[in-house]
């Protein structure tokens, strides 16, 4: 051991603390707390953000997010944060093809008042959602070691960690530095990646006509564009173009943006204005084949990435999170090594087969609805009038969007907390 005492071996170490991360986090220390043996627990994070001044503009990264995670927020002593800070609840879904107009009887229309539920979730900016994650931790007796990790090795007892602040070890490292994970690539943890070739652009715009608490999603033979509705009534899009078309666009002067924009939105909103910059994500899929090694696991944008349109990527991420921390804490109840492969191989197995399912699912929209001309494209877009007219059919889907089928973890399993409702 590099130096470090066993005193000094930390329980577990989170290797970057982005949304998912910094609440796997606050989940294990909150969870252990008052126990005989609290975990001690630190998250690697160079760039902690701080959440916004009331009066700033709302940043155009924004997330959806579900009932499901709003519970786990809740268990991680998050929500109260997140809530008083510009969250946007949304209460319908509208999601069309362009081959019909978006309140056409062939166009989708969830509504959340069809199935009893106060809205369908949540847009939140997210710096808010990480900020507020990353606070609940310290506050809740975390610590953040303002680093980037530059080296790990993994010993029998413990991971020995080299970072561009010092040396750690810690009996488990919990991998949730996203993407590019250098954990996954540290340890030799292999995935298969493959590019979309499309690009997502986020912006905030102006409309003309308000968002009414809708999302509003078209699906185009070239691409997705989604309307996200804010707090101050303005809207975030994200439009998944081919990337070609991307660049053309991210090049166009605001302007002529915004013509493009109301072209592809066909007015659902009325006349768009541009009024942020605009951000740009290549898109592609990632899936780990093993989520987990000897005394290291991997979590959220780390072992899983998806396409953007179903606005799943956090919400299985804080799943991934709260489905290794019951596991971790339930070992530690038995005595049991943090980072022993038995407990980690559990985690795995509960969650890979959820997040495959998701992603082939999510694959499927982007193969025939926004994109593809096939017959079975055109059965796609029929599907949509199909659900439309079927109340069960639509109670299964806004279940799934909720977050709330599957095998789930406890602290997911609680009723709707109540702040939801005045929000
Ligand atoms: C356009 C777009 C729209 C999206 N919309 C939605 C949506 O509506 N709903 C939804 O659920 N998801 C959405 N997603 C997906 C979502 O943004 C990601 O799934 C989510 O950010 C993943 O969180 P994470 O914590 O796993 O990783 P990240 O957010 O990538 O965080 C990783 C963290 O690790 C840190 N880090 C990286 N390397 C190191 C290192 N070497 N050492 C230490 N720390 C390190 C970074 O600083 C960062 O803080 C969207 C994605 C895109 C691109």
């Amino acid at each position: 051991m590099t130096g470090i005492s066993a005193a000094d071996v930390l329980d577990v170490l989170v290797v970057g603390g982005g949304p998912v991360g910094a609440c796997a986090a606050a989940l294990l220390v909150r969870g252990s707390a008052g126990n005989t043996m609290p975990l001690r627990v630190a998250v690697l994070e160079p760039k902690r953000p701080q959440p916004p001044a009331g009066d700033s503009p709302i940043d155009p990264r924004v997330v959806a997010i579900s009932r499901a995670s709003e519970r786990i927020l809740e268990a991680a002593g998050a929500w109260a944060r997140v809530s008083g800070l510009r969250l946007c609840p949304y209460e319908r879904m509208r999601v069309w093809h362009e081959s019909v107009a978006p309140t056409s009887p062939a166009a989708l229309l969830f509504d959340a008042a069809d199935v009893g539920e106060p809205n369908l979730g949540y847009i939140v900016e997210n710096r808010v959602l990480q900020a507020a994650l990353l606070d609940a931790f310290v506050e809740a007796g975390g610590r953040i070691e303002p680093a980037q990790l530059a080296a790990l090795h993994i010993t029998a007892d413990c991971v020995n960690v080299e970072t561009s602040g010092g040396a750690l070890a810690a009996r488990l490292v919990i991998g949730a530095d996203g993407s590019q994970s250098a954990v996954r690539e540290a340890v030799g943890l292999t995935a298969e990646v493959s590019a979309y070739g499309q690009t997502a652009i986020v912006a905030t715009v102006a409309t003309e006509h308000p968002h009414e608490r809708t999302a509003w999603q078209r699906f185009m033979r070239n691409g997705t564009l989604a309307f996200l509705p804010l707090a101050d009534g303005t809207s975030s899009i994200v439009w998944s173009a081919d990337d070609a078309v991307a660049e053309a666009l991210l090049m166009a002067s605001p302007a002529d943006f915004a013509v493009e924009l109301d072209r592809a939105s066909d007015l659902a909103l009325g006349v768009t204005r541009l009024i942020s910059e605009r951000k740009s994500f290549p898109l592609r899929r990632l899936a780990a084949h093993r989520y987990v090694a000897q005394r290291v696991a991997l979590i959220g944008d780390a072992a899983h990435v998806v396409h953007p349109l179903a606005g799943q990527g956090v919400n299985l991420g804080l799943l991934d999170a709260a489905a290794l921390a019951e596991r971790v804490l339930e070992g530690r109840h038995e005595r049991e090594d943090p980072g022993a492969l038995r407990v980690l191989r559990q985690y795995e197995r509960w969650r890979k087969s959820e997040v495959a399912f998701m992603s082939t699912a999510i694959d499927s929209f982007d193969r025939f609805l926004a994109h593809g001309s096939g017959p079975l494209s055109k059965l796609a877009q029929r599907g949509l009038g199909w659900v439309n007219r079927s109340q069960e059919l639509k109670r299964f889907f806004v279940s799934r969007a909720l977050g709330i089928t599957g095998e789930l973890p406890r602290v997911a399993q609680r009723a709707a907390v109540t702040s939801s409702q005045s929000v």
